[in-house]
Protein backbone atom coordinates (compact mmCIF):
# COMPACT_ATOMS: atom_id res chain seq x y z
CA UNK A 1 0.00 0.00 0.00
CA UNK A 2 1.54 3.48 -0.71
CA UNK A 3 1.47 6.54 1.20
CA UNK A 4 -0.57 9.44 0.53
CA UNK A 5 0.51 12.05 -1.91
CA UNK A 6 2.17 14.87 -0.01
CA UNK A 7 -0.56 17.83 -0.43
CA UNK A 8 2.70 20.32 -1.49
CA UNK A 9 3.05 19.44 -4.59
CA UNK A 10 0.68 20.42 -7.67
CA UNK A 11 -2.00 18.40 -9.13
CA UNK A 12 -2.38 16.56 -12.13
CA UNK A 13 -5.96 14.92 -13.43
CA UNK A 14 -6.17 12.98 -16.54
CA UNK A 15 -7.81 9.26 -17.25
CA UNK A 16 -8.89 7.23 -20.38
CA UNK A 17 -11.74 5.94 -21.63
CA UNK A 18 -12.06 1.92 -21.94
CA UNK A 19 -13.62 1.85 -25.46
CA UNK A 20 -11.08 -0.59 -26.71
CA UNK A 21 -7.66 -0.60 -26.21
CA UNK A 22 -4.97 2.08 -25.84
CA UNK A 23 -3.08 3.18 -29.11
CA UNK A 24 -0.05 5.25 -30.23
CA UNK A 25 -2.37 8.49 -30.72
CA UNK A 26 -3.02 7.68 -26.29
CA UNK A 27 0.58 7.72 -26.02
CA UNK A 28 2.34 10.46 -27.73
CA UNK A 29 -0.97 12.73 -26.54
CA UNK A 30 -1.03 12.18 -23.08
CA UNK A 31 0.96 9.33 -21.43
CA UNK A 32 4.45 10.78 -22.13
CA UNK A 33 3.25 13.70 -20.46
CA UNK A 34 1.90 11.32 -17.51
CA UNK A 35 5.21 9.45 -17.25
CA UNK A 36 7.14 12.91 -17.63
CA UNK A 37 5.16 14.33 -14.98
CA UNK A 38 4.56 11.60 -12.15
CA UNK A 39 7.94 12.40 -10.76
CA UNK A 40 6.65 15.66 -9.63
CA UNK A 41 3.23 16.02 -9.74
CA UNK A 42 0.87 14.77 -6.98
CA UNK A 43 -0.73 12.57 -10.17
CA UNK A 44 -4.24 10.81 -10.76
CA UNK A 45 -5.24 8.96 -13.78
CA UNK A 46 -8.45 7.48 -14.09
CA UNK A 47 -10.16 4.79 -16.55
CA UNK A 48 -13.21 6.68 -17.78
CA UNK A 49 -15.54 3.52 -17.14
CA UNK A 50 -18.86 5.48 -16.54
CA UNK A 51 -18.08 7.68 -20.09
CA UNK A 52 -17.58 4.28 -21.86
CA UNK A 53 -21.34 3.75 -21.52
CA UNK A 54 -22.57 6.86 -23.75
CA UNK A 55 -21.37 4.53 -26.53
CA UNK A 56 -21.16 1.29 -25.27
CA UNK A 57 -24.61 0.50 -22.81
CA UNK A 58 -25.12 -2.69 -23.78
CA UNK A 59 -21.66 -4.47 -23.81
CA UNK A 60 -20.28 -4.66 -20.04
CA UNK A 61 -18.05 -7.23 -20.34
CA UNK A 62 -16.30 -5.51 -23.66
CA UNK A 63 -16.27 -2.42 -20.85
CA UNK A 64 -15.13 -4.46 -18.15
CA UNK A 65 -11.96 -6.21 -20.10
CA UNK A 66 -11.12 -2.93 -21.55
CA UNK A 67 -11.11 -1.08 -18.06
CA UNK A 68 -8.66 -4.11 -16.80
CA UNK A 69 -6.26 -3.53 -20.45
CA UNK A 70 -5.66 -0.33 -20.03
CA UNK A 71 -4.08 -0.85 -16.65
CA UNK A 72 -1.88 -2.90 -17.62
CA UNK A 73 -0.78 -0.39 -20.95
CA UNK A 74 -0.51 2.16 -18.09
CA UNK A 75 1.60 0.35 -16.28
CA UNK A 76 3.66 -1.17 -18.82
CA UNK A 77 4.13 2.49 -20.55
CA UNK A 78 5.94 3.37 -17.37
CA UNK A 79 3.31 4.82 -15.02
CA UNK A 80 4.18 3.34 -11.59
CA UNK A 81 1.32 3.03 -9.40
CA UNK A 82 3.55 3.76 -5.71
CA UNK A 83 4.23 7.51 -7.73
CA UNK A 84 0.35 8.20 -8.95
CA UNK A 85 -2.74 7.15 -7.75
CA UNK A 86 -4.35 5.05 -10.55
CA UNK A 87 -8.18 4.83 -10.23
CA UNK A 88 -11.69 3.80 -11.32
CA UNK A 89 -14.17 6.30 -12.52
CA UNK A 90 -17.61 4.18 -11.23
CA UNK A 91 -16.23 4.22 -7.51
CA UNK A 92 -15.25 7.64 -6.71
CA UNK A 93 -19.39 8.50 -6.07
CA UNK A 94 -18.00 12.50 -5.33
CA UNK A 95 -17.81 12.69 -9.32
CA UNK A 96 -21.21 12.42 -9.38
CA UNK A 97 -22.49 14.32 -6.94
CA UNK A 98 -20.62 17.22 -8.56
CA UNK A 99 -21.52 16.90 -11.62
CA UNK A 100 -24.94 17.72 -10.65
CA UNK A 101 -24.18 21.22 -8.96
CA UNK A 102 -21.70 21.80 -12.73
CA UNK A 103 -24.41 21.19 -14.70
CA UNK A 104 -26.60 23.89 -13.49
CA UNK A 105 -23.61 26.47 -13.95
CA UNK A 106 -23.34 25.59 -18.23
CA UNK A 107 -25.54 26.29 -20.21
CA UNK A 108 -27.11 23.72 -22.96
CA UNK A 109 -26.75 26.25 -25.89
CA UNK A 110 -23.01 26.79 -24.63
CA UNK A 111 -22.34 22.86 -24.59
CA UNK A 112 -24.10 22.21 -27.88
CA UNK A 113 -21.21 24.77 -29.30
CA UNK A 114 -18.09 22.59 -28.36
CA UNK A 115 -16.74 21.17 -31.54
CA UNK A 116 -15.63 17.90 -29.96
CA UNK A 117 -19.41 16.59 -29.35
CA UNK A 118 -19.94 17.92 -32.44
CA UNK A 119 -17.46 15.69 -34.51
CA UNK A 120 -17.68 12.66 -31.88
CA UNK A 121 -21.36 12.95 -33.22
CA UNK A 122 -20.69 12.77 -36.33
CA UNK A 123 -17.29 10.76 -36.53
CA UNK A 124 -19.39 7.90 -34.76
CA UNK A 125 -22.55 8.12 -37.08
CA UNK A 126 -24.57 8.83 -33.80
CA UNK A 127 -27.20 10.87 -35.93
CA UNK A 128 -30.25 11.06 -33.32
CA UNK A 129 -29.77 8.60 -31.35
CA UNK A 130 -27.37 9.24 -28.58
CA UNK A 131 -28.62 9.17 -25.06
CA UNK A 132 -29.66 12.04 -22.96
CA UNK A 133 -26.16 10.86 -20.60
CA UNK A 134 -23.86 11.19 -24.18
CA UNK A 135 -24.46 14.83 -23.58
CA UNK A 136 -24.07 14.80 -19.63
CA UNK A 137 -20.56 12.97 -20.12
CA UNK A 138 -18.86 16.67 -20.92
CA UNK A 139 -20.57 17.99 -17.71
CA UNK A 140 -19.30 14.75 -16.06
CA UNK A 141 -15.76 15.37 -17.15
CA UNK A 142 -15.59 18.80 -15.80
CA UNK A 143 -16.54 17.50 -12.35
CA UNK A 144 -13.73 14.36 -13.29
CA UNK A 145 -10.76 16.91 -13.45
CA UNK A 146 -12.67 19.72 -10.64
CA UNK A 147 -13.26 16.79 -7.79
CA UNK A 148 -9.24 16.71 -7.79
CA UNK A 149 -8.64 20.56 -8.00
CA UNK A 150 -5.42 20.03 -10.51
CA UNK A 151 -3.56 22.72 -11.87
CA UNK A 152 -2.71 20.44 -14.93
CA UNK A 153 -4.75 18.44 -17.67
CA UNK A 154 -2.26 15.87 -19.88
CA UNK A 155 -4.96 15.83 -22.63
CA UNK A 156 -4.42 15.38 -27.13
CA UNK A 157 -5.99 18.39 -28.49
CA UNK A 158 -9.39 16.93 -28.90
CA UNK A 159 -9.87 17.55 -25.55
CA UNK A 160 -9.01 21.05 -25.59
CA UNK A 161 -12.79 22.69 -25.61
CA UNK A 162 -13.62 20.29 -22.90
CA UNK A 163 -11.02 21.61 -20.84
CA UNK A 164 -12.11 24.99 -21.90
CA UNK A 165 -15.34 24.35 -20.31
CA UNK A 166 -14.10 23.14 -17.40
CA UNK A 167 -12.32 26.46 -16.83
CA UNK A 168 -15.65 28.32 -17.35
CA UNK A 169 -17.17 26.66 -15.08
CA UNK A 170 -14.54 26.54 -11.84
CA UNK A 171 -14.35 30.50 -12.24
CA UNK A 172 -18.21 30.65 -12.62
CA UNK A 173 -18.40 28.31 -9.02
CA UNK A 174 -15.82 30.76 -7.41
CA UNK A 175 -17.62 33.78 -8.44
CA UNK A 176 -20.88 32.45 -7.66
CA UNK A 177 -20.12 30.97 -4.44
CA UNK A 178 -16.99 31.67 -2.67
CA UNK A 179 -16.96 35.67 -3.68
CA UNK A 180 -14.01 35.68 -6.03
CA UNK A 181 -14.36 38.57 -8.23
CA UNK A 182 -14.54 38.21 -11.67
CA UNK A 183 -11.47 40.85 -12.62
CA UNK A 184 -9.02 37.92 -10.49
CA UNK A 185 -6.97 36.12 -13.06
CA UNK A 186 -7.43 32.49 -13.03
CA UNK A 187 -4.18 31.74 -11.67
CA UNK A 188 -4.80 33.46 -8.61
CA UNK A 189 -8.97 31.73 -7.87
CA UNK A 190 -7.83 29.60 -5.29
CA UNK A 191 -5.65 32.10 -3.61
CA UNK A 192 -9.08 34.41 -3.90
CA UNK A 193 -11.03 32.14 -1.92
CA UNK A 194 -11.97 29.57 -5.03
CA UNK A 195 -12.90 26.19 -3.97
CA UNK A 196 -11.53 25.28 -7.35
CA UNK A 197 -8.55 26.20 -9.66
CA UNK A 198 -8.67 26.98 -12.96
CA UNK A 199 -6.87 24.10 -14.70
CA UNK A 200 -4.93 24.19 -17.65
CA UNK A 201 -4.57 21.84 -20.58
CA UNK A 202 -1.32 20.26 -21.31
CA UNK A 203 -1.17 18.82 -24.32
CA UNK A 204 1.07 16.09 -25.91
CA UNK A 205 3.82 15.96 -27.47
CA UNK A 206 1.52 15.13 -30.80
CA UNK A 207 -1.33 16.98 -30.32
CA UNK A 208 -3.54 15.09 -32.91
CA UNK A 209 -1.59 12.03 -34.30
CA UNK A 210 -3.71 10.88 -37.22
CA UNK A 211 -4.78 7.18 -37.86
CA UNK A 212 -3.50 5.27 -41.20
CA UNK A 213 -6.05 6.40 -42.64
CA UNK A 214 -4.24 9.51 -43.35
CA UNK A 215 -7.17 11.64 -42.32
CA UNK A 216 -8.83 11.01 -39.51
CA UNK A 217 -7.74 11.32 -35.62
CA UNK A 218 -6.02 8.20 -34.94
CA UNK A 219 -8.89 6.63 -32.64
CA UNK A 220 -10.66 3.65 -31.27
CA UNK A 221 -13.58 3.72 -33.39
CA UNK A 222 -12.36 4.76 -36.54
CA UNK A 223 -10.56 1.56 -37.26
CA UNK A 224 -7.40 3.70 -38.02
CA UNK A 225 -5.53 2.60 -34.93
CA UNK A 226 -2.20 1.00 -34.00
CA UNK A 227 -2.71 -0.33 -30.58
CA UNK A 228 -0.19 -0.76 -27.89
CA UNK A 229 -0.62 -4.24 -27.90
CA UNK A 230 -0.78 -5.41 -31.49
CA UNK A 231 1.99 -7.68 -32.50
CA UNK A 232 5.38 -6.67 -34.28
CA UNK A 233 3.41 -8.18 -37.24
CA UNK A 234 0.72 -6.63 -37.32
CA UNK A 235 1.81 -3.19 -36.64
CA UNK A 236 3.80 -3.85 -39.91
CA UNK A 237 0.92 -4.93 -41.70
CA UNK A 238 -1.14 -1.39 -40.22
CA UNK A 239 2.06 0.46 -41.51
CA UNK A 240 1.79 -0.95 -44.94
CA UNK A 241 -1.49 0.99 -45.30
CA UNK A 242 -0.48 4.12 -44.25
CA UNK A 243 -2.00 6.50 -46.70
CA UNK A 244 0.87 9.08 -47.72
CA UNK A 245 -1.36 11.10 -49.75
CA UNK A 246 0.04 10.28 -52.95
CA UNK A 247 -2.15 9.69 -56.02
CA UNK A 248 -0.33 6.99 -57.97
CA UNK A 249 3.63 6.34 -58.03
CA UNK A 250 4.06 8.51 -60.64
CA UNK A 251 3.51 11.54 -58.85
CA UNK A 252 5.72 13.20 -56.90
CA UNK A 253 5.99 12.87 -52.70
CA UNK A 254 3.65 14.57 -50.70
CA UNK A 255 5.11 16.36 -48.36
CA UNK A 256 2.71 17.90 -45.79
CA UNK A 257 0.16 16.10 -44.01
CA UNK A 258 1.84 12.91 -45.36
CA UNK A 259 1.35 10.02 -42.05
CA UNK A 260 3.87 8.23 -42.91
CA UNK A 261 6.33 11.03 -42.09
CA UNK A 262 4.65 12.15 -39.02
CA UNK A 263 4.88 8.63 -37.74
CA UNK A 264 8.76 9.02 -38.70
CA UNK A 265 8.96 12.12 -37.00
CA UNK A 266 6.97 10.71 -33.65
CA UNK A 267 8.82 7.69 -33.71
CA UNK A 268 12.37 7.68 -35.36
CA UNK A 269 14.81 8.17 -32.32
CA UNK A 270 17.58 8.80 -34.32
CA UNK A 271 17.11 12.66 -35.54
CA UNK A 272 20.09 11.96 -38.05
CA UNK A 273 18.49 9.19 -40.09
CA UNK A 274 15.14 10.80 -39.49
CA UNK A 275 16.64 13.76 -41.49
CA UNK A 276 18.38 11.31 -44.10
CA UNK A 277 15.05 9.16 -44.47
CA UNK A 278 13.69 12.75 -45.01
CA UNK A 279 16.10 14.21 -47.50
CA UNK A 280 16.30 10.61 -49.74
CA UNK A 281 12.40 10.85 -49.76
CA UNK A 282 12.18 14.12 -51.03
CA UNK A 283 14.38 13.47 -53.92
CA UNK A 284 12.48 10.51 -54.07
CA UNK A 285 15.62 8.23 -53.88
CA UNK A 286 13.42 6.05 -51.82
CA UNK A 287 9.18 5.62 -51.93
CA UNK A 288 6.73 5.14 -49.86
CA UNK A 289 7.32 1.88 -49.33
CA UNK A 290 10.57 2.00 -47.81
CA UNK A 291 8.95 4.53 -45.31
CA UNK A 292 6.50 2.15 -44.18
CA UNK A 293 8.92 -0.37 -43.51
CA UNK A 294 10.89 2.35 -41.50
CA UNK A 295 7.96 3.61 -39.68
CA UNK A 296 7.09 -0.14 -38.73
CA UNK A 297 10.43 -0.85 -37.08
CA UNK A 298 10.58 2.51 -35.09
CA UNK A 299 6.86 1.53 -33.82
CA UNK A 300 7.94 -1.69 -33.09
CA UNK A 301 11.20 -0.47 -31.13
CA UNK A 302 8.74 1.40 -29.22
CA UNK A 303 5.93 -1.30 -28.17
CA UNK A 304 8.25 -4.10 -27.50
CA UNK A 305 9.89 -3.77 -24.45
CA UNK A 306 6.43 -2.35 -23.29
CA UNK A 307 4.62 -5.47 -24.08
CA UNK A 308 7.40 -7.31 -22.57
CA UNK A 309 6.52 -5.51 -19.36
CA UNK A 310 3.38 -5.93 -20.20
CA UNK A 311 2.98 -9.93 -20.03
CA UNK A 312 4.00 -9.88 -16.10
CA UNK A 313 1.14 -7.91 -15.46
CA UNK A 314 -1.70 -9.98 -14.06
CA UNK A 315 -5.53 -8.98 -13.70
CA UNK A 316 -5.22 -9.24 -10.01
CA UNK A 317 -2.35 -7.42 -10.02
CA UNK A 318 -4.91 -4.49 -11.93
CA UNK A 319 -7.45 -4.85 -9.21
CA UNK A 320 -4.96 -4.33 -6.30
CA UNK A 321 -3.57 -1.19 -7.88
CA UNK A 322 -7.32 0.22 -8.36
CA UNK A 323 -8.14 -0.73 -5.50
CA UNK A 324 -5.31 1.17 -3.66
CA UNK A 325 -5.73 4.07 -5.91
CA UNK A 326 -9.15 4.55 -6.05
CA UNK A 327 -9.20 4.84 -2.18
CA UNK A 328 -6.82 7.61 -2.24
CA UNK A 329 -9.17 9.23 -4.72
CA UNK A 330 -12.26 9.31 -2.91
CA UNK A 331 -10.22 10.69 -0.23
CA UNK A 332 -9.23 14.16 -2.41
CA UNK A 333 -12.59 14.05 -4.16
CA UNK A 334 -14.77 13.75 -0.91
CA UNK A 335 -12.44 17.24 0.17
CA UNK A 336 -13.51 18.78 -2.98
CA UNK A 337 -16.87 17.75 -2.64
CA UNK A 338 -17.62 18.76 0.88
CA UNK A 339 -15.58 22.31 0.29
CA UNK A 340 -17.65 22.82 -2.59
CA UNK A 341 -21.19 22.04 -0.50
CA UNK A 342 -19.77 24.27 2.07
CA UNK A 343 -19.31 27.24 -0.32
CA UNK A 344 -22.70 26.86 -1.56
CA UNK A 345 -24.65 26.75 1.18
CA UNK A 346 -25.29 22.70 0.91
CA UNK A 347 -23.04 21.79 3.63
CA UNK A 348 -25.77 21.66 6.46
CA UNK A 349 -23.97 18.58 8.31
CA UNK A 350 -21.39 15.56 8.06
CA UNK A 351 -22.84 13.44 5.99
CA UNK A 352 -23.14 9.41 7.51
CA UNK A 353 -24.06 6.82 5.75
CA UNK A 354 -24.49 3.38 6.58
CA UNK A 355 -25.80 -0.12 5.36
CA UNK A 356 -26.49 -3.13 6.38
P1 LIG B 1 -10.00 8.77 -25.07
O1 LIG B 1 -9.57 7.46 -25.53
O2 LIG B 1 -10.86 9.46 -26.06
O3 LIG B 1 -10.56 8.71 -23.69
O4 LIG B 1 -8.66 9.67 -25.02
C1 LIG B 1 -7.72 9.59 -23.96
C2 LIG B 1 -6.65 10.65 -24.14
O5 LIG B 1 -5.85 10.39 -25.31
C3 LIG B 1 -7.21 12.06 -24.34
O6 LIG B 1 -6.37 12.96 -23.66
C4 LIG B 1 -7.12 12.28 -25.82
O7 LIG B 1 -6.98 13.64 -26.17
C5 LIG B 1 -5.83 11.53 -26.16
N1 LIG B 1 -5.89 11.04 -27.55
C6 LIG B 1 -6.76 10.12 -28.06
N2 LIG B 1 -6.53 9.93 -29.38
C7 LIG B 1 -5.51 10.78 -29.72
C8 LIG B 1 -4.81 11.06 -30.95
N3 LIG B 1 -5.10 10.42 -32.09
N4 LIG B 1 -3.81 11.98 -30.91
C9 LIG B 1 -3.48 12.63 -29.76
N5 LIG B 1 -4.09 12.40 -28.58
C10 LIG B 1 -5.10 11.49 -28.55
Amino acid sequence: MNDAPTAAKERVLTGDTPTGSLHLGHYVGSIENRLAMQEAYECYFFVANLHALTTRAKDKEGIRADTIHIVKDWVACGIDPKKATLFIHSEVPAIAELTWYFAMLLGYGRLMKNPTIKDEIRVKGLGEEYSFGFLMYPVGQIADVLAFRPSFVPVGEDQVPHIEMTREVARRFNQYYCDVAGSVDDKDHEEAGGVFPVPEAKIGRVARLTGIDGTQKMSKSLNNAIYLNDPPKVVKKKCNKIFTGRGSMDDPPVLKGNTVLEYLDAFVEDREKLAELRAAYEKSEIGDGHLKKEAGEAINAKLEPLQERRTKISDDDVIDILKDGTRRANSTAEETLARAKEAASFGFFKREISFK
